[in-house]
């Protein structure tokens, strides 16, 4: 009974270990098939989420996704893992490639448009402010797009700022090139040229154009100035040549005058010896006979001695002559070519100081002048008087009948205020729309007198443009110099600001500087 019992409980025992190890196991079964669920899902989550970066990868993934929906076992995953990793790998080191270029990239990027002119201050902060942020390191993907939207945001903006760049903009830029056009001195086909290009620029071009122009220009002044550099070697070149020629000649008349002066004096001992042996016969005739006869002997050969002495004087006189003719000639050419030269060098000058629409003096050549218009009233004390003058709402005849017309109208008033004035008077074109005159030996008033003839003329002036008559008024201030200490620079401000005073108080009119309190 004992025994059974016993056997029984340990039956029972066993029994209920047993539940409890298949209860355990079942437990670690549910356990491990959650995990694996978990981890199944996380791996099909991760799939997707590096899907779209590769081929290769996308088409690993896409196995591995089926096997894990398919609940296959390790032995069929581990194969596909192993691939999915290797391109993940791949991808991995090409994206920390990419990412280290487009850093490198972006950076140099900034920099280059932070060392734009031009650029407005506040682009300037907000560049700084990018570079800043493109200076952290930036380890991935997610970091570096926000900069990358910044940066493209920005160059946007830039873009559009150029693109719609104030038309004005350009056209100061035009201006702007059209009066460094005036201050190019050439002449012949490069002059054509840039006045060719002075005429496109005073129309109106958008910035493909203006560009071209540009290149236009530039390739027109170096033509141009390799075109005086090769006609200033040309003339360095003739003159060195003459140079040559001369010194060769004088060369050779030198060897040829040691020539001469060897030979003329073998002749000289010739004859000396001649007269030696003369001599001789002289003191040891013994006989008259004998004596005549070498006498005569003797004499004849001075005589042929002599006669050779005047050969060779008569070929050095001849040969000297000949040397001197072409040295003559030489040099005449020589002096030719100089001539031309300062006569080219004085055009020049006078170009540098004319302006070269209105061909009248321009400003360069009425501060030389105002030079010496100053030291002769400090040496003579006569008086001076210098005008400006300025022609009223210039800026409407540009605007409604086009730049072309706005220049013939300058055209045509610098040739009427040329006429108008006195002959002695200065007359040039100070820059712009405006004019001064210098009267030198004239008192204020007579200044005076002749400008109201001359503005009473201009104004007179019968424009048509378009079919529409437009008269033209100009404003003008006066002043005359007074004290010795006094610069004629000066003397030119106090008539700027009488003129001002014309312009404000109506305009068309004259404004003498006494008038005007500085
Ligand atoms: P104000 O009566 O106040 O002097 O008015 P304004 O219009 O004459 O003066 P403003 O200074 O506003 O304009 C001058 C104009 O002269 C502007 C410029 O385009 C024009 N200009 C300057 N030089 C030349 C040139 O060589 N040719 C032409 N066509 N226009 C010129
Ligand atoms: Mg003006
Ligand atoms: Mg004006």
């Amino acid at each position: 009974m004992n025994q059974s019992n016993s056997t029984e409980e340990k039956l029972a025992i066993l029994e209920k270990r047993l539940n409890q190890t298949i209860q355990s196991r079942k437990q670690l079964e549910d356990e491990y098939q959650h995990d694996w669920t978990h981890f199944s899902n996380m791996l099909t989550q991760l799939s997707y989420a590096c899907g779209g970066l590769d081929q290769n990868l996308d088409n690993a993934l896409t196995k591995l996704r089926g096997l894990l929906q398919r609940n296959s076992g390790m032995e069929l995953l581990k194969p596909v893992m192993t691939e999915s990793e290797a391109h993940i790998q791949s991808v991995a080191n090409q994206v920390q490639r990419n990412l280290k270029d487009a850093h490198e990239v972006t950076f140099a990027t900034l920099n280059w448009l932070l060392k734009q002119p031009n650029l407005s201050k506040s682009a300037r902060s907000e560049l700084q402010r990018i570079i800043e942020l493109s200076q952290s390191q930036h380890v991935s993907i997610m970091h570096y797009m926000p900069l990358m939207i910044t940066l493209l945001n920005y160059c946007q903006r830039l873009g559009s700022d150029i693109v719609s760049a104030p038309e004005q903009q350009s056209q100061a830029h035009q201006k702007i090139v059209l009066k460094l056009i005036t201050q190019l001195e050439f002449n012949g086909s490069t002059e054509q040229q840039l006045n060719l290009i002075a005429r496109k620029l005073k129309g109106k071009l958008d910035n493909t154009e203006l560009l071209s122009v540009l290149v236009n220009l530039l390739e027109t002044i170096i033509h141009g100035v390799s075109l005086e550099r090769q006609s200033a070697q040309n003339f360095l070149l003739e003159i060195s040549q003459t140079l040559g020629v001369v010194q060769g000649t004088l060369n050779q008349s030198v060897n040829e005058r040691g020539h001469y002066e060897s030979e003329n004096s073998s002749l000289n001992e010739q004859l000396q010896s001649n007269v030696d042996r003369l001599n001789a016969s002289v003191q040891s005739a013994q006989h008259l006979e004998t004596l005549k006869q070498e006498v005569a002997s003797h004499l004849c050969q001075l005589n042929e001695t002599l006669k050779e002495k005047l050969a060779l004087e008569e070929h050095e006189r001849q040969h000297f002559e000949r040397t001197t003719a072409k040295l003559n000639s030489k040099l005449t050419h020589f002096e030719q070519q100089v001539h031309h030269y300062k006569q080219k060098l004085a055009e020049q000058k006078f170009k540098s100081l004319q302006d070269s629409l209105t061909k009248l003096p321009n400003r360069a050549a009425l501060e030389e002048r105002m030079r010496v218009e100053e030291q002769r009233f400090k040496r003579t004390k006569e008086p001076v008087s210098i005008a400006v003058l300025d022609i009223d709402f210039f800026k409407r005849i540009n605007d409604n009948f086009g730049h072309s017309a706005g220049d013939k109208t300058l055209q045509v008033i610098a040739s009427m205020l040329r006429k108008a004035v006195n002959e002695s008077d200065f007359v040039c074109r100070y820059g712009g729309e405006e004019f001064v005159v210098l009267f030198p030996n004239t008192p204020i008033a007579d200044a005076q007198a002749r400008l109201e003839k001359a503005c009473e003329r201009i104004r007179n002036i019968p424009f048509k443009f378009r079919s529409e008559d437009i008269r033209i008024t100009v404003s003008v201030g006066i002043a005359e110099l007074q004290q010795v200490n006094q610069s004629l620079t000066s003397l030119f401000e106090t008539a700027d600001n009488a003129l001002y005073e014309a312009k404000k108080t109506g305009r068309n009119k004259i404004v003498l500087a006494s008038a005007v309190s500085n």
